[in-house]
């Protein structure tokens, strides 16, 4: 960095009042941390990360060569090999994990202050992906002891058949940067339950929790090699992970677009592979929902994160006799949250990401008021530094719109109503993705006869938010391939033995 950029990004910490220890932590550019050593990349390339609230520059980083990456695979296979981590016992494994969720927790307001400053969302929100991650760890750490095959009952006499559940080798994975830091761990901790390696490749935009993860991974005790982070850009270092001989599985979220090359890359080479991909989700709220709930909850579900959520309820579908009234009530919420940088007092949604981001959200938006989408939310003067871009809500849309069948994954939000729960079911369904849906209801078989019929790999009922550590995640049709979270996400890191033996 140079004079001027040390000093512009002293004012911006000053400005935003971060802790000593987040300043300590940025003071100083960042390593890869591969091999249980923190090394350069291969010819001492490194890449800016700028704070997004104002394009200040807030840190260098590595950037991992194809070769870099190759050095962190081969320490993955020598610690999946041999060494310490094959040998460990799984109360062993379970305690590493538990350590880790004490270190993250104890570690809860740097990473939460990285992550804002990152990421640029809300503090308040950045604590809450930080303490998630924590209870997801401590999820995983009592799975350690309980990855139990099972005694088989066959067809032979003189049999005794059983399986055995054993870890999957290698995994590459590769994150995005809305979640930064709750992503990288739900890639990593299931490798840690089932005794995996893992190489990580963290967002350009959002390098920085993932590195700080590696210091608490460090001080944790695990050994050398099982846990690889290798920061750098998508098609450079990414690519190299995905087309390594000797990862053996995938673990990938991201967009459909890059998802489907590496899922193809993958299958091409018969690694495993799971995808949790991007979203168009549908909020449906009916006649004889709890309106102040719902539209709360649509307000939630689209604002949350500047709307840069792969779940986000992009979608809103009410009924007609209720219209009017949730509609505007959700764009003069919109029109009320105030824009400002995360560490804010009273922030309602911070700036995107970055600026490509800004310009696809914007592009959208323009796109939507061309198809004839009609804009109920304000045009408001920005901040003058920084991706912000306004919260919108454009009401009256129509099937085969762009602002209905894409992905913007921003504070955009597209509005119709529905007359017969079968009309609202068709309308959720008008799309090629699958994550997610809200049912808003009081009715208790409408309930269920709608969750059953949406097509999504998530319903909730009266809420748009609820993820938990012990209940599965992921997408149908173009919103992925597996499950995270829950018992069911062992099994993408799991291979099953049979063995069969006579007597
Ligand atoms: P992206 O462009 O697909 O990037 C995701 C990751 O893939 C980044 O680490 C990126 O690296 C890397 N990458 C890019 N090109 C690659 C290549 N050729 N080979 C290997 N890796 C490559 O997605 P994004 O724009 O960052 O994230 C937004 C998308 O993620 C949205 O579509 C959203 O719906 C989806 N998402 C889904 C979920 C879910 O759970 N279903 C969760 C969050 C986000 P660089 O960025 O460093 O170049
Ligand atoms: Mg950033």
């Amino acid at each position: 960095m140079t004079n001027d950029q040390i000093t512009g990004r002293a004012a911006l910490f000053k400005r935003y009042a971060l802790r000593a220890e987040t300043r300590d932590f940025l003071a100083e550019a960042k390593s890869l941390w591969l091999d249980g050593r923190w090394q350069h990349a291969e010819g001492g390339r490194t890449f800016a990360v700028e704070d997004p609230a104002s394009g200040v520059t807030i840190a260098n980083v590595a950037e991992a060569s194809a070769a870099d990456v190759g050095l962190a695979v081969a320490a993955a296979r020598r610690a999946f090999e041999s060494g310490p981590w094959p040998k460990l016992r799984p109360r062993d494994r379970e305690r590493l994990l538990t350590t880790l969720a004490e270190l993250v927790e104890a570690d809860m307001e740097t990473l939460a202050e990285l992550e804002t400053l990152d990421n640029g969302k809300p503090l308040s929100e950045a604590r809450d992906d930080i303490a998630g991650a924590v209870d997801y760890l401590r999820y995983l750490a009592g799975w350690a002891t309980k990855l139990d095959g099972g005694v088989k009952t066959i067809g032979v006499p003189g049999s005794f058949a059983y399986t055995r559940l054993e870890p999957v080798g290698v995994v590459g994975a590769i994150v995005p940067w809305n979640f930064p830091f709750s992503m990288a761990l739900w890639k990593i901790a299931p490798c840690l339950a089932t005794g995996c390696t893992v190489v990580l490749k963290p967002a350009e935009q959002t390098p920085l929790t993932a590195l700080r993860l590696a210091e608490l991974i460090e001080a944790a005790g695990y050994p050398a090699g099982v846990v690889n982070i290798v920061t750098g850009v998508g098609p450079v270092a990414g690519a190299a992970l995905v087309s390594n001989p000797d990862v053996d599985k995938i673990a990938f979220t991201g967009s459909t677009r890059v998802g489907r090359e590496i899922g193809a890359e993958a299958t091409r080479r018969l690694a495993r592979v799971t995808l949790e991909l991007g979203g168009k989700s549908p909020v449906l709220v009916f006649d004889d929902a709890d309106v102040d709930a719902a539209i709360a909850g649509a307000c939630n579900a689209i604002f949350y994160n500047q709307g840069q959520v792969c779940t986000a309820g992009s979608r809103l579908y009410v009924h007609k006799s209720r219209y009017r009234e949730v509609v505007d009530a959700v764009a003069s919420y919109a029109d009320s949250l105030e824009l400002n940088h995360g560490f804010a007092d009273g922030v309602g949604m911070g700036p995107l990401v970055s600026a490509a981001q800004r310009a696809t959200v914007e592009r959208y938006i323009d796109i939507a008021e061309a198809e004839g989408a009609v804009r109920l939310t304000r045009a408001r003067k920005l901040p003058e530094a920084g991706h912000f871009v306004a919260p919108t809500v454009f009401a009256d849309v129509k099937p085969g719109m762009r602002c209905v069948e894409e992905e913007i994954f921003g504070p955009v939000l597209v509005c119709a109503s529905f007359d017969t729960d079968e009309e609202a079911i068709e309308l959720a369904n008008a799309t090629r993705y699958g994550l997610a849906a809200s049912v808003w209801t009081r009715s208790l078989s409408r309930a269920h006869s709608v969750s059953a019929a949406v097509r999504a790999g998530t319903v909730w009922v009266n809420n748009h938010w609820v993820v938990d550590p012990a209940m599965p995640f992921g997408g149908v049709g173009q919103s992925g391939v597996g499950r995270e979270l829950g018992r069911e996400q062992l099994d993408a890191y799991l291979e099953t033995k049979s063995v069969t033996m006579l007597l």
